[in-house]
């Protein structure tokens, strides 16, 4: 049986499986990467550092599915977990993305820059996924644009009863890991220059990240470092950035249903 992990194309998996996605030249970035830590500097002491750790099988959905040149790298993708996970729980060793943030503001690395990592399909090549470990809704006080699973509609369970929106810390982190990241891949001979959402790389991610860390996360890092917005930017299947976050009238509505 083929277990394609997921998020990765059925191309990117067959690729990673016969080592095409791994050049020479990403060899030679990712050894560099991994020598810039070496001597224990270079990394906050209160994060939690998993990267190059093993994952088992049952944590393949972690593993890399390859190496690639820094130069590739290109944009922070933003992304909300919907899941409340903190940053030192193994559970994270299984979770495909280079960044976790989670409520109380504590920062896991997971993986490496040159990791290619298979965390939001069409946009996967050229970003670095940051996920924010908190569950919020698409649009800010819309219960329209809340994510339930099945069964929590079948146990009758609400917005009100689920939402856990990023603090303040989660917010503050969010920002820190990222300007770190996009200092990193610059000291490597990388640029980072854009900011993208999982909307923009998959149709199924209409409310990942969410307006509140849209605003407060992307929004900033985009206005900070004076970043070219990429509002109407898409990849495969994703979605423009909607109107009601980004707060500019391009008639891109939130989703089919709500405006
Ligand atoms: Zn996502």
């Amino acid at each position: 049986m083929l277990i394609l992990p997921t998020n990765a194309s059925v191309l990117e998996y067959v690729r990673s499986r016969f080592g095409l996605i791994t050049s020479k030249l990403a060899k030679l970035d990712a050894e560099r990467e991994r020598l810039l830590d070496a001597d224990g500097d270079g990394v906050p002491d209160a994060w939690v550092d998993l990267r190059g750790q093993p994952r088992s099988w049952k944590q393949r959905r972690g593993r890399p599915l390859g190496t690639r040149p820094i130069t590739d790298v290109k944009a922070i993708l933003v992304h909300q977990a919907a899941a409340v996970i903190p940053a030192d729980d193994p559970r994270l060793l299984s979770v495909p993305a280079h960044d976790w943030v989670d409520l109380e503001g504590l920062v896991a690395l997971l993986n490496y820059a040159t990791d290619y990592m298979a965390h939001a399909h069409a946009a996967n090549r050229f970003t670095v996924g940051l996920e924010c470990g908190c569950r919020d809704s698409g649009l800010i006080d819309e219960e329209k644009s809340f994510w339930l699973s099945k069964k929590e509609q079948r146990r009758g369970l609400t917005m009100a009863d689920l939402i856990r929106p990023p603090t303040p810390a989660l917010i503050d982190s969010a920002i820190h890991v990222a300007e770190w990241r996009i200092d990193r891949v610059g000291e490597l001979g990388g640029e980072i220059s854009e900011v993208w959402t999982h909307r923009q790389g998959h149709s199924s991610r209409v409310g990942d990240p969410g307006e509140r860390l849209y605003r407060l996360v992307v929004q900033h890092l985009v206005a900070k470092h004076g970043f070219r917005p990429v509002i109407l930017a898409t990849v495969g299947t994703g979605k423009a950035v909607p109107d009601r976050w980004s707060g500019s009238a391009n008639g891109q509505r939130y989703s089919w249903r709500v405006a």
